[in-house]
């Protein structure tokens, strides 16, 4: 099974986005005021090579994020994208060799407007997003609260995808995507009430894309929590969950904001790597 790290341009966001600073609401009104810009991080969507069909994870960023509407603040103070038309996933993945019609389904781990963006190239595929992801993004309401609905493409018609009671490792619910059971939804509460992610299982090794179930590797080995997540106490547990997870197997763990997470996936590198080299790190600044 291949899997393809598509960066879909850039993104820049607060500091206290990354690592959330304080308690409760200040904690999820603090990027507004902010002064700290991040670095320039990628906006990656991931597709798998499956035998069933392509299935892309999240559908990145696309080029209408350079013109925001202004009315809104987080848009306004928060967030700045840099993309091209020839950055969208779509164009990215014919470059590939992987036509519209070759993306069976796109799986979006939630709806936040670098995730959902670019989907008019796909309008063959099968969408699937959580019921309750769409509707917090749906509507005035979703407008509001900083999803882009009014973008939707005509095309888009996504199908529920709703999580079984079932638990998968740590994870209380989830979802095989695929007839062998290689690829699962679970859900990964958080960032978003209805945040999932996507576990590639190959061989011994997972490959977990997590989208923004953390930021980066780093935040999620540290249980840092994010400026964005309503609920500390939820996006702490998830995040436990996930370390859980990595304990219990070789995973290469793959969110879409990670500067080094399309390197770990070319070199298979796993959690455990990066926990030696971060325990080297510290052995030597001692
Ligand atoms: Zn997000």
């Amino acid at each position: 099974m291949r899997i393809h790290a598509i960066e879909t341009g850039r993104v820049q966001i607060k500091a206290s986005q990354i690592a959330g600073r304080g308690h409760g609401l200040a904690r999820r009104l603090a990027p507004l005021t902010d002064s700290q810009w991040s670095a320039w991080l990628p906006t990656i969507a991931y597709a798998i090579e499956h035998r069933d069909g392509v299935i892309l994870v999240d559908s990145g960023a696309s080029a209408g994020l350079m013109r925001l509407p202004r009315w809104h603040p987080y848009f306004r103070f928060a967030v700045r994208f840099d993309i091209e038309p020839d950055d969208e996933a779509g164009p990215q993945l014919r470059a590939l060799g992987i036509g519209p019609s070759d993306v069976r389904r796109v799986v979006l781990t939630h709806m936040h407007i670098d995730h959902d963006g670019g989907l008019g190239a796909f309008p063959q595929s099968e969408i699937l997003v959580s019921p309750g992801e769409l509707e917090v993004a749906s509507g005035i309401a979703g407008q509001i609260r900083g999803y882009l609905p009014q973008r939707w493409p005509k095309s888009f018609d996504p199908k529920p995808l709703a999580l079984d009671s079932v638990a998968y490792g740590p994870f209380a619910c989830s979802r095989r995507l695929t007839a062998d059971g290689a690829i699962v939804a679970v859900a990964t509460p958080g960032h978003t009430r209805d945040h999932l992610s996507v576990i590639v299982e190959d061989g011994e090794e997972a490959f977990f894309i997590a989208c923004d179930a953390s930021y980066n590797e780093g935040a999620m080995l540290a249980g840092q929590v994010d400026g964005v997540s309503a609920d500390e106490g939820v996006a702490s547990a998830t995040l436990g969950a996930i370390r859980a997870f990595a304990a219990s197997r070789p995973t290469i763990y793959l969110p879409a904001h990670d500067p080094d997470a399309a390197r770990r996936l070319a070199k298979r590198r796993t959690t455990r790597d990066s926990h030696s080299v971060m325990s080297e790190q510290e052995a030597g600044a001692k």
